[in-house]
């Protein structure tokens, strides 16, 4: 039996579990429920091999060893959500051919199919590769804790695989942008608007010079975008505001725009006589670069899925993921082997539910691959 036809049987069984995984609310920074999560997916992948828990500053981190045979392979899930918990009416419901839950789709439902693919090749008598899986709690905060064990990892082996979503068309992401995060601030002199104005140096005024000259660092061409989407300055509205800042949302496909504009944001030079500027920040993701190692791993995944009847393109994507971590390494990364689905981070999240079986045996497919 081929693990298609026997993951079409077991789906009433594998949503079951993706309704006991799904009803653990485990919003980021919520620290029982991703205790909860955490115990779930320790008990279940434990019948695979050797979990290690590690407690973090932003839950517990599960790194978990299933022996097999070929390449070294990590495979990374994160299984912290973006919503606050009560936020869906019912954690969980079925309608229609959709499955809607928080993180159903982003990505806990995923880190099922995961279980399922490990559960399907053992039971068929196939092959996997050795794999490290890490399951962290932090994704969507930015992965602070998770960032060092991730790298850790990513160095010792041979591609990572990374369960985010796919792409809305159902394609895998070989490439993500970068995203950094700066803060400008500009300082000047308080002085009374109404007694002395001239003795004062107006920040605010400092910082409305500069900030068409931050957005124009943007390249269309590049790809690359700066967003000054947070201001704050001044103290009451009749002194000379001595102090503004504005925090910049950076995104840049490669390292080379990544250090064009850091540098030139470092090289801003104050406008008015007596102001001064400071920046601060720097990349939080590094770009996900698609390497020719990826686009190989790529190559073999679409000639997996044409297997399976599924047509899969090489997406790119402006949002960051763990998987930009590891492709900076220099280690091939394929992302996007989740589930299909739509509305991530939105109160109408859900997966659908008759390409689950596919997925979960393109998953399957990929790792008898790379068990060659
Ligand atoms: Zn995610």
């Amino acid at each position: 039996m081929r693990p298609l036809a026997y993951l079409q049987t077991g789906l009433p069984a594998l949503l079951r579990d993706m309704e006991a995984l799904i009803s653990l609310e485990s919003p980021s920074r919520h620290l029982p429920g991703l205790a909860a999560v955490a115990d779930w997916i320790e008990t279940r992948f434990s019948a695979l091999g050797p979990v290690e828990r590690t407690e973090t500053s932003n839950g517990p981190l599960l790194k978990a060893r299933v022996a097999g045979r070929g390449r070294r392979v990590l495979v990374l899930c994160h299984y912290d959500t973006v919503h606050p918990v009560g936020s869906f009416p019912r954690v969980w419901r079925v309608e229609g051919e959709r499955a809607y839950g928080p993180g159903v789709y982003d990505m806990k439902g995923n880190i099922v199919q995961l279980l399922w693919a490990l559960h399907t090749l053992r039971r068929l008598g196939l092959a996997w590769p050795e794999l490290t899986l890490l399951f962290t709690p932090d994704e969507e905060i930015g992965s602070q804790a998770s960032r060092p064990f991730i790298e850790a990892e990513a160095r010792q082996s041979e591609a990572v695989l990374v369960l985010e979503a796919p792409m809305p068309n159902g394609d895998l992401k070989v490439a993500r942008k970068g995203v950094g995060l700066y803060r400008i601030t500009a300082r000047g002199r308080p002085a009374h608007q109404g007694v002395e104005p001239e003795k004062g140096v107006n920040a605010i005024l400092e910082l409305a010079h500069q900030i068409p000259r931050i957005v124009a660092l943007e390249d269309a061409k590049e790809g690359t975008t700066l967003g000054p989407n947070r201001i704050q300055g001044g103290t009451a509205t009749n002194v000379v505001a001595a102090e503004a800042w504005v925090e910049v949302d950076l995104r840049v496909w490669t390292m080379g725009e990544a250090q064009r504009v850091e540098q030139a944001l470092k090289a801003l030079q104050p406008v008015l006589p007596g102001a001064s500027l400071q920046v601060e920040g720097g990349l939080n993701r590094p770009p996900m670069e698609p390497s020719p190692a990826s686009l190989e791993l790529f190559e073999m995944a679409r000639r997996v899925g044409q297997e399976l009847g599924l047509e899969l393109g090489a997406g790119r994507v402006g949002g960051g993921s763990d998987g930009n971590f590891t492709a900076a390494l220099g280690v091939p990364t394929l992302d996007g082997l989740g589930l299909f689905g739509e509305a991530a981070h939105q109160p109408s999240e859900n997966v659908y539910i008759p390409q689950i079986p596919g997925r979960t045996a393109l998953l399957c497919g990929i790792l008898e691959e790379l068990a060659r």
